[in-house]
């Protein structure tokens, strides 16, 4: 079944002659939504597996002109640039040819997260976002993270945000109380014993939430964060198609799902990475998206852009 609808996918997404980014998407928009507003109300509806599926469709519309590369940055040679207070022995070649940088226009703010890790190609997007001067959020397996503290310790030295995506991975709709607490706390003691930092966040793994999860969050002072669009990195395993998805879909104040435990998202990442930036988008952690959008981030609330 899967792979009929992989296969149907993929037959789709070759009908489609174009792309154009930033156009907006329709087929999607009542499970995740367009405006800038988010969700922050305890009375939220659960979310469930069934309803999350229903955003894996992939949606025609959102691009219709061809592929995109990454525009670069441009940088102008300038000659005969006139000094009035340099003398003619001071005016020398290096002077003459100033490199001009356009600084792309602010676009707005988004958040890159990153669930299931760390993996090892983790290490490997820490560099690409040094590179380029952005910052992501990382929902990390507490199960993998206890073997890999000093990768969160980078993370965080770094300026990311290290997130919970509990201990071992479960749908916490399927567990008991305490299972629930366990997962949540123990990842949460995992990521503060590495980074130093206390843990705010949570990513409830398929975002499997109800009112008793988003009460145990409340007690145990954290905030869920959903996503605005999934990138379905996980499935098409396409840097191609992660890309496109990125760059066509990307607005204002995006959550925007990824996995680096999988090597094609970090192909797509060298190339969305430096097409954000120089798109003018600039890249930030969930925590400081939500200081910028909302007044207060509420521990038990589920955060999404709707
Ligand atoms: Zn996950």
């Amino acid at each position: 079944m899967k792979k009929n609808i992989y296969l149907l996918f993929c037959i789709v997404f070759l009908v489609l002659s174009s792309c154009s980014p930033k156009s907006v998407p329709t087929t999607t928009e009542n499970t995740q939504g367009l405006t800038n507003e988010y969700i922050t109300s305890h009375e939220t509806t659960d979310i469930s597996t069934e309803q999350l599926e229903t955003s894996f469709e992939f949606d025609e519309s959102v691009c219709d002109t061809a592929w995109e590369t990454p525009p670069e940055t441009v940088i102008e040679i300038t000659d005969n640039i006139e000094l009035p207070f340099q003398t003619e022995e001071l005016f020398t070649e290096a002077q003459t040819e100033q490199e001009v940088t356009k600084i792309p226009e602010y676009a707005g703010s988004i958040a890159l997260t990153f669930d299931d890790g760390p993996g090892i190609y983790t290490e490997r997007l820490l560099d690409i976002l040094k590179e380029y001067g952005g910052k992501a959020t990382f929902f990390v397996v507490g199960n993998r993270a206890s073997y890999q503290k000093d990768i969160l310790k980078r993370m965080s030295e770094e300026g990311h945000e290290v997130g919970n995506h509990t201990y071992s991975h479960l749908s916490l709709k399927e567990l008991e109380h305490q299972e629930i607490i366990d997962q949540i706390s123990i990842a949460k003691n995992i990521i503060e014993n590495a980074t130093g930092k206390e843990n705010k966040l949570v990513r409830a793994p398929y975002g499997d939430l109800n009112s008793n999860i988003k009460e145990i969050g409340r007690e145990l002072n954290v905030s869920f964060i959903h996503w605005s669009f999934d990138t379905l990195d996980w499935l098409t395993r396409d840097p191609q198609l992660i890309y496109h998805e990125i760059i066509c879909r990307v607005t204002d104040g995006d959550i925007i799902l990824l996995h680096d435990i999988h090597e094609s998202t970090l192909d797509a990442m060298e190339m969305a990475i430096p097409y954000l930036i120089n798109s003018g988008y600039k890249l930030v952690t969930v925590s400081e998206l939500l200081t910028e959008k909302t007044d207060y981030i509420y521990p038990g609330a589920v955060y999404s852009k709707k």
